[in-house]
């Protein structure tokens, strides 16, 4: 195993920090991968990993992810995250986030957290008792709220652009759709959809959510296994990772892939490849599902839902530019993608350097 410096050189992390208390019982980890753009917003996760490796790893990922959200995304945030380890379902205490928002306020704002896996609105609240370093608490709170209708109101406006460019049309209606996952994120991508007279084939390894949605939508249920083999234009994976790999591949027969999961490609590299050479459209996650971090972020400056709206509206924009990318380049649409983000993080290092030598500062993009 190679040492920490070793992990954090591999994909340039700035920090790494590591947090216990014995009183609360907290063992969490906070990886700020970049602070070039701004300070570096990601959620808390709190999962029972089974050693603190796999949970430095995990958040060495994570944060590195943000760090690509957040630019093409167009703010100016950086990039981390956090991992709580401990089991959300009975380790959760008043004191264990409060105890978190301690080390996340010793950061004097250099991190910013939120929720993710495994944690609430409400524990966030906990957080929020012990620093201002903290985002996506309640409405009634003066927070943002649940992001996860952003998040599918920025993928339905990101699939009118993958149509656009696959179909030649930016009209959604009477195509067919391939939802896997309904919980919060699948279920209001559903409700985008259907209002807009799309064709939902669904599944969810919970067959209330499958039930609720093939009532209110008129959606087609299918068994979880037989999403990858649906006769549709488009599949929108709503649940987990990895989901496009060797053995759910050679299955599809859809035009294009555009759903809210995060690390949608099993490998990167490979089936960035192979999706490409299949002829499928794939709407980087990362770009499509920046929703939910805009909603977030917008906390930072009072939170404004039409400016949010218009924020996510640019996630077509960017989709063009990436495909402009991918196809000028020949390289699949996750690498072009990456350049895209990589390009606005260079310049506006480059654009610090020039004017300041050090750091800007600046307003999001509106
Ligand atoms: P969620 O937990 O509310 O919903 C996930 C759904 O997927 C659940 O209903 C679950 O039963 C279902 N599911 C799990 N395994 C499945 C399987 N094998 N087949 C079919 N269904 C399965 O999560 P969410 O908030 O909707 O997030 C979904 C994905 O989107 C995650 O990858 C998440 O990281 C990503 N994401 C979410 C947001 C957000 O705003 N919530 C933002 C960006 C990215």
């Amino acid at each position: 195993m190679s040492s920490l410096f070793e992990r954090m050189a591999v994909r340039e992390h700035e920090q790494v920090v590591l947090c216990r208390d014995g009183g609360s019982g907290l063992k969490a980890v906070i990886a700020i991968h970049s602070t070039v753009l701004g300070p570096a917003l990601g959620g808390c996760r709190m999962w029972p990993y089974a050693n603190e490796g796999e949970a430095i790893e995990d958040v060495l990922r994570l944060s590195r992810g943000m760090t690509y959200k957040a630019a093409v995304a167009g703010l100016n945030l950086g990039g981390g995250k956090a991992v709580i380890i401990g089991d959300s379902r009975n380790q959760k205490t008043e004191t264990l986030f409060r105890t978190f928002g301690r080390f996340v306020h010793s950061l004097s704002g250099r991190y910013i957290t939120a929720e993710d896996v495994g944690t609430t609105v409400h524990d966030i609240e906990w957080v929020r008792m012990e620093t201002p370093y903290a985002t996506g608490i309640s409405q009634g709170m003066g927070g943002s709220g649940d992001p996860s209708p952003m998040t599918a109101w920025g993928v339905y406006k990101g699939m009118k652009a993958c149509t656009e460019k696959a179909l030649g049309t930016a009209s959604l209606s009477g195509l067919r759709v391939a939802i896997q996952g309904l919980g919060n994120t699948g279920y209001h991508l559903a409700r985008y959809l259907s209002a807009d007279r799309v064709k939902l084939v669904v599944t969810d390894i919970d067959p209330a959510r499958v039930d609720r949605v093939a009532k209110e939508f008129n959606a087609e249920p299918v068994a979880e296994d037989a999403i990858y083999d649906v006769d549709a234009e488009m599949f929108a994976p709503c649940a987990l990772g990895a989901v496009v790999n060797d053995a759910t591949l050679p299955r599809m027969k859809f035009k294009i892939i555009a759903g809210t999961a995060n690390n949608v490609l099993e490998d990167e590299d490979r089936h960035g490849q192979a999706v490409k050479k299949r002829g499928i459209l794939y709407a980087p996650d990362f770009v499509i599902n920046c929703g939910g971090l805009i909603n977030v972020a917008s906390e930072l400056e009072g939170y404004n839902v039409d400016k949010v709206r218009r924020q996510i509206d640019n996630v077509a924009g960017t989709l063009h530019e990436v495909f402009a990318v991918s196809e000028r380049e020949g390289i699949p649409t996750i690498e072009a993608a990456n350049r895209v983000a990589e390009q606005r993080i260079e310049q506006v290092a480059r654009l610090g350097r020039m004017w300041m030598g050090g750091r800007t500062r600046g307003r999001t993009r509106g």
